[in-house]
């Protein structure tokens, strides 16, 4: 058996009007994230990752933003539909890591129930699905409010 690993970045805008769904959770603020789906940029970086470490392309090959089907899709579901695929390829998935940079508001108080919605999505143990959350500090476009970005870390093992 060998361990293979896969990186997933993500970036969508924060405008008004729209809902903040950051792992599945709809969160409460002003600005909500903008895109094609339901603009979860957590969910979005784990799927990258796990597409990655699976050889399977990117999010934009299997769910395009051109597709009317996938306009406001819930991207937990995304997530789940990844699962088969990644044990189609001959893969097992081991452990996922994801950071999210937002400035505001606090995930601190969500990121428990995030991790539920992805280790329950990829049908891991939560020991094996970990959920970060950081700010940008007032600098960059993360800082600035601008927007939000995601990093992800997928592990697996190919049989
Ligand atoms: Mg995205």
């Amino acid at each position: 058996m060998a361990t293979v690993t896969g990186i997933g970045w993500d970036v969508h805008p924060l405008v008004p009007d729209r809902p903040l769904v950051i792992g599945g959770v709809t969160i409460a603020s002003e600005l909500g994230l903008d895109g094609h789906s339901d603009a979860d940029v957590l969910t979005h970086a784990v799927i990258d990752a796990i597409l990655g470490a699976a050889g399977l392309g990117d999010i934009g090959e299997l769910f395009p933003d051109t597709e009317e089907r996938w306009r406001g899709a819930n991207s937990i579901e995304l997530l789940r539909e990844v699962r088969p695929l990644v044990l189609a390829s001959g893969h097992e998935l081991v452990h996922v890591d994801v950071t999210v940079l937002l400035e505001r508001p606090k995930l601190l108080p969500h990121k428990a129930e995030m991790r539920e919605n992805l280790a329950g999505a990829l049908e891991l143990s939560l020991a094996h699905v970990n959920v970060k959350a950081t700010r940008g500090e007032g600098m960059g476009f993360v800082g600035r409010v601008e927007g939000a970005a995601a990093l992800a870390i997928a592990t697996l093992e190919a049989r």
